[in-house]
C-alpha cells in the first residue's frame, strides 16, 4: 500500500540536493545564483510562500533577495522595481508573488519580467515556447509533476493524461507537458459535461481545481495514477487536495498525498529553474 504513495517530500529532497551540487559547482567557478522575491502587501499566505523559498534558496546556497512592497504600491512603482532586476547581474532569477493587490495588472506586470530570468515560466514568450516545444522556462509545479512521474517510473508513451483544470499556471502548461512526453491528452474545465465519464478514461489523472475532495471514486478507473494539485484549507483547518485520498486510494495504481506531493516539488523545481538561469548566464560570459 506504500509503495503507491507519491513521496514529494522525498523526491524534492532529492532535486534540491541536485541543485545545490550545481549551485556549488557555479560558485567553484566564480557565478553565484541568485533568486529575486517581490511581495506585495502583507497577505500572510503569500508572506509565508516567499519566506520558505527565501530559506530554501539560502540553504541551497544562492543569493536570496527578497523585496517587501506595501500593499497601496503603484504599478508604475512595482514595474521600476522589475526594471531594475532585469538589470542586475546578480540576480538570474526574478518572481512576482501572485496575486498582487487590485490596483495592479498581473498580466502587465508578468509580461516586464525579463524571460530569461522568469523563473515562474508565466512570461508569455516562455508560454509560447512551452507550446511550440522550444527551450524556455516552465511553470514549476506541472514541472515538478512531470519529474515526479518520471522518477515514479510512469510511461505516459501513448497513455492518455485527462487534465482537470486549465489555469496558465497549471493545467495548460501540464497538458503541453503531457502531451510532449507523448500522452494523449484530454482537458477538463468547469463547463465541461459529465466530467466523471472523461476521466475514468484517465490512465494519468491530474487534479488541479482547487475545490476539496471533488474527484472521488466515481471519477477514478482501476490502476489509474492519481497526482493531486489542490491545495484547499479545510473546516478542521488542514490542507486538502482536490482528491478525496481515503477513497480514491484503493482503486489508484500510484496517487499523490495532500500535502506532501505536488506542493513540495514547487519550490524545488523553482531553484531547479534558478540555477537553470544562472547557467545559462555564466555560460553566455564565457
Ligand atoms: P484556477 O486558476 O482557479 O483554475 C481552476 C481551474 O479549475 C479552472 O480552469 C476551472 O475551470 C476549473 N474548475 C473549476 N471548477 C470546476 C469543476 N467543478 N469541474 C471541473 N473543473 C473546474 O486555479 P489554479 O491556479 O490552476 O490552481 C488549482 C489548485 O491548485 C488550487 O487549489 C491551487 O491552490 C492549487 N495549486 C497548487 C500548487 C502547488 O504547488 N501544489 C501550485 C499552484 C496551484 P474554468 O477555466 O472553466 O473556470
Amino acid at each position: 500500500m506504500e509503495g503507491k504513495i507519491i513521496d514529494g517530500k522525498e523526491i524534492s529532497r532529492q532535486v534540491k540536493e541536485e541543485v545545490k551540487q550545481g549551485v556549488e559547482r557555479l560558485k567553484a567557478e566564480g557565478m553565484t545564483p541568485g533568486l529575486a522575491v517581490i511581495l506585495v502587501g502583507d497577505d500572510p499566505a503569500s508572506s509565508a510562500y516567499v519566506g520558505s523559498k527565501e530559506r530554501t534558496t539560502n540553504a541551497l546556497g544562492m543569493h536570496s533577495e527578497v523585496i517587501r512592497m506595501d500593499k497601496d504600491t503603484s504599478e508604475s512603482a512595482l514595474l521600476e522595481e522589475i526594471r531594475r532586476l532585469n538589470g542586475d547581474p546578480a540576480i538570474h532569477g526574478i518572481l512576482v508573488q501572485l496575486p498582487l493587490p487590485e490596483q495592479i495588472d498581473e498580466q502587465r506586470v508578468i509580461a516586464a519580467i525579463h524571460p530569461d530570468k522568469d523563473v515562474d515560466g508565466f512570461h508569455p514568450q516562455n508560454a509560447g515556447r512551452l507550446m511550440a516545444g522550444m527551450d524556455g522556462f516552465v511553470p514549476c509545479t506541472p514541472l515538478g509533476i512531470m519529474v515526479m512521474l518520471e522518477r515514479t517510473g510512469v510511461d505516459l508513451n501513448g497513455k492518455h493524461a485527462v487534465v482537470v483544470g486549465r489555469s496558465n499556471i497549471v493545467g495548460k502548461p501540464m497538458s503541453m507537458l503531457l502531451l510532449q512526453a507523448n500522452a494523449t491528452v484530454t482537458i477538463c474545465h468547469s463547463r465541461t459535461e459529465d466530467l466523471p465519464s472523461m476521466t475514468r478514461q484517465a490512465d494519468v489523472l491530474v487534479a488541479a481545481v482547487g475545490l476539496e475532495g471533488m474527484i472521488g471514486p466515481e471519477h477514478v478507473k482501476d490502476g489509474a495514477v492519481v497526482i493531486d494539485v489542490g491545495i484547499n484549507r479545510g473546516e478542521d483547518g488542514k490542507l486538502h487536495g482536490d482528491v478525496d485520498f481515503e477513497r480514491v486510494l484503493p482503486a489508484a495504481s500510484a496517487i499523490t498525498p495532500v500535502p506532501g506531493g505536488v506542493g513540495p516539488m514547487t519550490i524545488a523545481m523553482l531553484m531547479s529553474n534558478t540555477l537553470k538561469s544562472a547557467e545559462r548566464a555564466h555560460r553566455a560570459t564565457r
